[in-house]
């Protein structure tokens, strides 16, 4: 099964991404998380990538299309989900070069509650949990014990522009899958568990009629 994951900043995609991934033995792709391991790496790209998304703005669709690309080519699961790719249509082309999903989900967050979570959110550094600050066990990830810290773009003005950007450049996303027959849009402003039964009723239609 290959699923793309679309939604705003902070969103849940993470989440829901996380555990439909468990539930269908599927790769996690997030290219959120591939440029921040990048970063780590602190090669000359590295400062660039920074800076890139401490300020809100996307990375080059080229970047980001070769590190999918790649990733992709070594799944070993019963398929991969795609979290935070595309975000352009540069990169829907891109993508539809070497390859198709079955199904697009798009979260539909209220934002001023995406922006409540982007205050509250912490990140595992050792498993990359998305976290809520107050689910850590004594300053630590809850699943993992290992320390936590914030993303470097989660920032209320950092956060409205990623907003803006994501509306602009969704649109046509949103048009180009739905005219495909493969866009299902999914309401998260409610809990966890009420927005994964939502996806996995979806899914299930999905795997019924393959
Ligand atoms: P995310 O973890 O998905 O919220 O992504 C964090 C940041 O990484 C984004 O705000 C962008 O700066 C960058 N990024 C992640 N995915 C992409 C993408 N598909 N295209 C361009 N930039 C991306």
């Amino acid at each position: 099964m290959k699923i793309i994951l679309l939604g705003g900043p902070a969103c849940g995609k993470g989440v829901q991404a996380k555990k439909i991934c468990e539930k269908y033995n599927l790769v996690h792709i997030s290219t959120g998380e591939l440029l921040r391991d990048k970063i780590k790496q602190n090669t000359a790209l590295s400062e660039k990538l920074k800076e890139t998304i401490s300020s809100g703005n996307l990375v080059a669709d080229n970047i980001i299309c070769e590190l999918v690309k790649e990733k992709i080519s070594t799944c070993q699961k019963d398929g991969y989900l795609l979290d935070g790719f595309p975000r352009t249509m540069m990169q829907a082309n891109l993508y539809s070069e070497f390859d198709k999903p079955d199904i697009v989900i798009l979260l539909e967050t209220d934002k001023n509650l995406a922006l409540s979570r982007v205050k509250s959110r912490r990140v595992c550094l050792n498993c990359k949990a998305s976290l809520k600050v107050d689910e850590l066990k004594n300053k630590h990830c809850p699943y993992c014990s290992g320390s936590v810290g914030t993303r470097i773009d989660d920032t209320a003005e950092v956060f409205e522009k990623r907003y803006e950007i994501y509306k602009m450049q969704s649109a046509p996303l949103i048009k180009y899958y739905g005219d495909l027959g493969l866009l299902v849009k999914i309401e998260n402003n409610h809990s966890i568990e009420e927005t994964f039964n939502e996806i996995i009723k979806s899914l299930s239609k999905l795997k019924e009629l393959k």
